[in-house]
C-alpha cells in the first residue's frame, strides 16, 4: 500500500456519507488522524474524524488470519443452496465485485435501502417520470416544493449547496426562489431565504400526502373539490399554491422515498410523477428524488449495467432473475428462504445486521463491538477514506471519484470479495 506523508491537506474532496456527494471538503491528515477543515457538515465530521478501532477478521468471534477468514467465507458460500447478499453498502467497485460473487455463488442481491429505492423504480418502470438534476435545480428552479421531506435532515448541506448558493447560471437572484413544504414533522428552518423570507408550509400527515397531491392535480384540472373532504384552511393554501405553480418558470418537486410509508410509497410517487407530467403540458416542471445513501445509487446502477435489472435479482439459476417483491431482504429472512447471508456495510457501523439462523458473513467498517451475529467477520476500509473509488450521486447522472486519505492497513470490500470469489 502507498504510505501517506505525516501531515497533508487534501482539497476538493468528495464526501461519501450521503448521496449529495459534496465535493468541496478540505481534510487534513496528520499521522493518519483526519480533521475536516472546511465544508463538512456534522455528519461528515463525525464520519471522517472517527477513530477506527483496531479489529481483526474473526470466525465465531475468534481472531483469525485473513486467509482463514476468506477460506471459511468461501466454504459457506460453496455449500449454500440460496445465499442472500444484503446491506450491499459500497462504492461502484465494491458493487461490481459483489455482483461477480453473486453470479458465482448463485445469490440473491438486495440493498439496505431496497424498499425505498424499489418504490421509485416501480414507478419508473410502470409509467415513467420526468426528473431533473442537482445542477438544474440549483441553476433554474424558481419554485421548489418539498413533499414529505425537509431534505436537510438526511442531506445536511442541501440548501447551502443547491438552494441559496450563488451564482446561478440562469441568473436567478439570491432570494428569487419560493420554497414550499408539504407534510409534517419537518425542520423547515433551512427554507428561510437569506433575506429572511419564510417558506410556505402546508401541513398534512404522511397518510394524507397522496390525497393532498391529488387535490392539487384536481384543482389544476379545474375539478370541483368536495369541501367536506378537506380542511378549508388546507384547501385555501392549496389553491394559493396552484396559482404559484402556474406562474413558475421552472418548478421542481423534491421527495425522498425513504420518508414515505413503505407500503404505499410507490402510489404517492406515482401521483407526484403524474402531476409533474400534467404540468409539463403547459410549463416546465420536474421531479428530484433524494435517496440512495450508503452507496444505494451506485449499487442500483451497477446492478442495472451488469444484469439489466435494478436490484433484487437472483443468480441461483445461473442468470439474473428479477423479482422486486419476493427478493426483499425482510421477506427472504422471514420465510427462511436463504441458507447463508453476506452483509456488506462500508460506510456506517450502525446499520443493523438482520437476525437469521443462517451462517452470516459480515464485511463492515470496523466497529468496537464486532458483529456477534457473524460466523465470519472482515473489517473493511471506507471508500473515499481508506481507498480510492467512485460513487454515483443521488440524481444518477454524475459519478464522483473518491480519494484515499489515510493508510491504516484496511483492505477494501471489493478486494476481500474478490479473494472470496477466487477461493470458491
Ligand atoms: S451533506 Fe452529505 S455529502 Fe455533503 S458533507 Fe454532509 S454528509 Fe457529506
Amino acid at each position: 500500500m502507498t504510505s501517506i506523508s505525516a501531515s497533508k491537506l487534501y482539497k476538493d474532496i468528495a464526501c461519501p456519507f450521503c448521496t449529495l456527494l459534496c465535493d468541496d471538503l478540505s481534510i487534513r491528515n496528520d499521522k493518519d488522524k483526519l480533521t475536516v477543515e472546511r465544508h463538512g457538515c456534522a455528519k461528515a465530521i463525525k464520519n471522517f474524524e472517527r477513530n477506527e478501532p483496531k479489529v481483526n477478521p474473526t470466525i465465531h468471534g475468534e481472531n483469525v488470519s485473513m486467509d482463514e477468514a476468506v477460506n471459511h467465507a468461501a466454504s459457506i458460500l460453496r455449500s449454500a443452496k440460496q445465499p442472500l447478499f444484503a446491506g450491499s453498502s459500497t462504492d461502484v467497485e465494491g458493487s461490481r465485485e459483489l455482483m461477480a460473487l453473486a453470479e458465482k455463488s448463485g445469490a440473491i442481491l438486495d440493498h439496505v435501502h431496497g424498499d425505498a429505492m424499489m418504490n421509485n423504480t416501480l414507478v419508473l418502470q410502470n409509467k415513467g417520470w420526468i426528473m431533473t438534476t442537482l445542477a438544474e435545480l440549483k441553476n433554474r428552479a424558481d419554485l421548489v416544493i418539498f413533499i414529505g421531506t425537509d431534505a436537510s435532515s438526511r442531506y445536511p448541506r442541501f440548501f447551502e449547496r443547491l438552494i441559496w448558493d450563488q451564482p446561478s447560471l440562469a441568473g436567478l437572484k439570491k432570494n428569487a426562489r419560493d420554497i414550499v413544504y408539504i407534510g409534517d414533522g419537518m425542520d423547515t428552518r433551512s427554507g428561510t431565504s437569506p433575506d429572511g423570507t419564510k417558506p410556505s408550509h402546508i401541513k398534512c400527515n404522511n397518510k394524507e400526502i397522496n390525497e393532498t397531491v391529488s387535490v392539487i392535480r384536481a384543482l389544476l384540472n379545474k375539478v370541483d373539490i368536495q369541501t367536506d373532504s378537506i380542511k378549508p384552511r388546507r384547501l385555501t393554501a392549496l389553491k394559493r399554491l396552484c396559482e404559484r405553480i402556474l406562474s413558475a418558470k421552472y418548478g421542481v418537486i423534491v421527495w425522498d422515498a425513504a420518508e414515505f410509508p413503505a407500503s404505499d410509497g410507490d402510489i404517492i410517487i406515482q401521483t407526484i410523477s403524474e402531476l409533474i407530467k400534467e404540468l409539463n403540458k403547459s410549463s416546465r416542471f420536474a421531479g428530484l428524488s433524494l435517496g440512495g445513501n450508503n452507496g444505494g445509487t451506485s449499487f442500483m446502477n451497477v446492478c442495472a449495467w451488469q444484469s439489466g435489472y435494478p436490484m433484487r435479482v437472483n443468480y441461483s439459476e445461473g442468470y439474473p432473475y428479477y423479482d422486486p417483491y419476493s427478493y426483499s431482504t425482510k421477506k427472504i429472512l422471514q420465510e427462511n428462504a436463504s441458507d447463508a447471508l453476506l452483509w456488506l456495510s462500508s460506510f456506517d457501523t450502525s446499520l443493523g445486521i438482520p437476525r437469521t439462523d443462517a451462517p452470516t458473513i459480515v464485511l463492515s467498517r470496523p466497529a468496537k463491538r464486532p458483529a456477534h451475529e457473524a460466523e465470519v467477520y472482515f473489517p473493511i476500509g471506507v471508500p473515499g477514506i481508506d481507498h480510492r473509488g467512485n460513487l454515483m450521486r443521488t440524481d444518477n447522472v454524475v459519478s464522483l471519484p473518491l480519494k484515499k486519505l489515510r493508510d491504516i492497513k484496511l483492505e477494501s470490500g471489493s478486494e476481500i470479495l474478490n479473494k472470496i470469489r477466487q477461493a470458491i
